[in-house]
């Protein structure tokens, strides 16, 4: 048996390659000593590791384990993604959405990380908290599912109000920019809030991504990270803006086991 792991900064991912055939779990990378127990269960599985805590995994178990840097290890899990659903590509950028976002330029067989930006699931997980008092990832999302932006961030059209605009008006102008306008008539929902920390998060990451992918002379921007699991309105609001700045975004399936199942294809 073969075990890939990508130990994150919130969640730990596992590939387990078993006749030819991954299966994946993913764990809280606060629970890292019980994964580590769970591996030393099974001294005859060979391990490959990847990701932050990857080294301090590496100290806890008793496997003579494989480990590869996170952005190596990624790539080559998103190539082995894009080769299983038939999608070739020899050049895009990808964005990892993780706890933070890691943005990275692809041509060929080489990945160059082009930069990087805060906004990401941590952010939406820290800042739905501060707004709301949740901090469950299932509720935050679900919640977000029934939010109104509109009354929260502010438009390009909101600004121009029916005159011609330089850009598309359905564009942010300024995320959170529209509820002093709104404080007297509108009482602000969690969902509305929650909705729009998810507006803040998918549109600067997406406007990173662009830029990166505009430098690069890139069409496509290839989307993962554990962010977009059961997140709909996340994919959504990436997906919108991307097509709405010109590029084409993807979404893997099980892209956020792409470090997991990389260092293990690394091995
Ligand atoms: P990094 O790569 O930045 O070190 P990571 O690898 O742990 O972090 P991911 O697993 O890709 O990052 O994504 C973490 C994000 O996924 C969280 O910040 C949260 O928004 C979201 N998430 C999805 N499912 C869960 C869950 N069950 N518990 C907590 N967060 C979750
Ligand atoms: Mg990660």
């Amino acid at each position: 048996m073969k075990i890939g792991i990508d130990a994150g900064g919130t969640l730990i991912k596992i590939a387990i390659l078993e006749n030819d055939t991954f299966t994946y779990k993913k764990e809280q990378s606060t629970d890292i000593e019980r994964v580590a127990a769970w591996l030393n269960t099974m001294p005859d599985a060979q391990v490959a590791l990847t990701g932050g805590k990857a080294t301090y995994l590496n100290s806890l178990i008793s496997h003579d384990a494989f480990q590869s840097i996170e952005f190596d290890a990624t790539f080559k899990g998103i190539q082995s993604f894009l080769d299983e659903n038939n999608m070739y590509l020899d050049k895009f950028v990808f964005s990892n959405v993780g706890t933070g976002t890691s943005i990275h330029f692809v041509d060929e067989n080489k990945q160059i990380r082009a930069g990087g930006t805060g906004a990401g699931g941590g952010m939406m997980m820290g800042l739905s908290y501060l707004l709301t008092g949740k901090e469950d990832f299932a509720d935050i999302v679900t919640t977000a599912r029934a939010g109104n932006r509109d009354i929260i961030d502010l438009k390009v059209k909101h600004i121009y109000k029916g005159d011609k605009t330089p850009i598309p008006g359905e564009l942010t102008a300024a995320n959170f920019g529209n509820v002093l306008h709104n404080k007297d008539t509108e009482s602000f929902t969690d969902a509305d809030k929650i909705a729009s920390v998810l507006g803040i998060v998918g549109e600067t990451v997406t406007t990173v991504s662009i830029h990166a992918a505009r430098e690069f002379g890139a069409e496509y921007v290839v989307y993962i990270g554990s962010s977009f699991l059961d997140n709909k309105l996340l994919q959504d609001i990436v997906v919108n803006y991307t097509k709405l700045r010109n590029f084409k975004p993807y979404f893997i399936e099980n892209g956020e086991y792409s470090g997991a199942v990389g260092t293990l294809r690394l091995m």
